[in-house]
């Protein structure tokens, strides 16, 4: 049987690829190929430019109000294919069927938010900023952006920037991962069926080739990047040597810290999907549990408890609480780490390697992993493994608490589950990653505020989505005026 061939999405048609690389899709819990997606070339992405290019001035003196319009409509048939979007993303992605709905719903949240437009891109005045001079500043679109994105959202991340680059006038090109391509390539049959003016939105599928065509093209203006660390952080100095504006969203290493005041009953459960929500594939997952005093012992038992009672399983099945990882290499990549914690000398608690689901014996499955007494600089306890591995570091305050966050590589998210405002409020104030939970174990700003860290986390300095990113998506033209009697 023939697999279905990815194909991309240029001046509103669906066009295949001139490349002759092609890459495998895979359903992760059944270990099995379902598609393939072409690596397109330097040529396919030139041909999306030049579309978007094309498409630019109309679109830019559309009325804001009038390109909110398509959004509105947008999601109606986001609305109607929910489901539809969900499963094709679990089936490709491999998480729980409910996690996939929530994602839908991040993703939809931002068409709702871009449609804001006409208050939230508004320039400012001010009279008389000399005799008888007026200043004011618009904001206006700038012309082709571009989205490079990672497996783990397929469906959302692309859609943390796109609403807002094209509500706000520009044109959009979108590089969805190469693991995950056909959530997207889902989402944009619904963008066809919508009807956008031609070459408004593109998509390029591919790899790296289609990466560096999208950074060096000088018809691009921006660059949105969602991903690993170091990849970040090559977009962030390519782009700069480019001259483009650009946001690079990178990994993550996230801390969670509980004290022995805190309501460990009405916490385990987000504590537990903290960890283990997405197989740790998420860049918002906890990854070091640190147990504060003496509340460890007794966290540890709970924790470990609820881990190992968890339904691992395929994402599409209701019951499921954890599904596979993404891929075959991944999987290998995550034992690696639970082998290098053995070396270290933590110790394992609870031991992922040789899970088996009876029903998907060829699916990339990695157990609930929790290591305890990890130190600090063990690599478990820095390095990011993105996958259901806990490394627990027992500390004895909140100041080593906060020391080992504020050392760390990354500056995602931190959370701190606490009955204490003096403690949480302490922890907030210090820690240095920007997106913080308070008996949350997942702090991820919705699409109404900024979503993105500090450190290492992230390079550039406007967000994902929230009030800011409408910035990024314009300049600011200021005009300075006077008239003569
Ligand atoms: P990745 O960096 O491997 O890939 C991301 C994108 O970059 C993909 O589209 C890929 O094709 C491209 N790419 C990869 N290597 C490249 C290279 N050398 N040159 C040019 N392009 C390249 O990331 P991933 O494995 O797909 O995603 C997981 C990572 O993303 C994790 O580190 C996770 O923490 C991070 N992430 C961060 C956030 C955030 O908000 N900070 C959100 C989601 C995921």
């Amino acid at each position: 049987m023939s697999l279905p061939v990815m194909k991309n999405y240029i001046k509103g048609e669906w066009v295949e690829s001139k490349s002759t690389t092609i890459g495998d899709v895979w359903n992760p819990a059944q270990g099995e190929k379902i598609a393939t997606v072409p690596y397109s070339t330097e040529e396919d992405v030139d041909q999306a430019v030049q579309a978007a290019q094309e498409a630019f001035w109309d679109w830019r003196t559309t009325p804001p109000l009038t390109r909110a319009r398509y959004l509105f409509r947008l999601k109606d048939a986001f609305e109607e294919n929910f489901e539809d979007i969900a499963r094709t993303l679990t089936t490709e992605q491999g998480k729980c069927i409910d996690e996939a709905r929530g994602e839908v719903r991040r993703m939809i949240e931002n068409v709702e938010h871009a449609t804001g437009v006409t208050t939230l891109m508004t320039g400012y005045t001010l009279e008389d900023i000399a005799k008888d001079i007026d200043c004011y500043g618009h904001r206006q679109p700038m012309g082709v952006f571009a989205a490079i994105v990672p497996y783990n959202f397929p469906g959302m991340v692309p859609w943390w920037f796109l609403p807002y680059a094209v509500v706000c006038g520009n044109t959009f090109i979108v590089k969805p991962s190469e693991q995950v391509p056909m959530t997207q390539t889902r989402i944009f049959e619904i963008v066809d069926e919508v009807g956008f003016p031609e070459g408004v939105l593109n998509m390029v599928h591919g790899s790296r080739d289609v990466v560096n065509a999208l950074l060096d093209h000088p018809d691009i203006e921006g660059i949105s990047f969602v991903g690993s660390s170091p990849t970040a952080k090559y977009i962030y100095q390519r782009c700069g040597a480019t001259g483009k504006r650009v946001q690079a969203l990178g990994g993550a290493k996230n801390i969670v810290a509980v004290t022995p005041d805190a309501n460990l009953e009405a916490g385990m459960p987000s504590l537990i999907t903290s960890f283990f929500g997405c197989t740790g594939q998420r860049c918002l997952s906890g990854s070091v549990l640190v147990p504060v005093g003496d509340v460890a012992d007794q966290l540890v038992e709970k924790f470990v408890a609820a881990a190992q009672a968890m339904k691992v399983g395929s994402g599409l099945d209701e019951q499921t609480a954890m599904g596979p990882v993404v891929s075959a290499a991944h999987k290998q990549r995550v034992l690696g780490y639970i082998e290098k914690g053995i070396a270290e000398g933590a110790q394992l608690l609870l031991d992922g390697r040789d899970f088996k689901v009876a029903e998907y014996p060829d699916g990339f499955f990695v157990g609930p992993t929790v290591f305890d007494h990890v130190k600090p600089d063990m690599a478990i306890a820095g390095e990011e493994i993105f996958g259901p591995v806990v490394s627990v570091v027992r500390t004895k305050d909140l100041d080593e608490v906060i020391d080992l966050i504020n050392t760390r590589n990354y500056a995602n998210a931190a959370c701190i589950y606490t009955s204490s405002g003096a403690t949480a409020r302490k922890f907030k104030y210090h820690v240095k990653p920007s997106m913080v939970g308070i008996n949350i174990g997942i702090a991820a700003p919705m699409s109404f505020f900024p979503f993105g860290g500090a450190g290492n986390s992230m390079f550039g300095d406007i967000k994902g989505h929230g009030q800011e990113i409408f910035h990024f998506f314009t300049d600011t033209k200021v005009v300075i005026e006077r008239w003569f009697e």
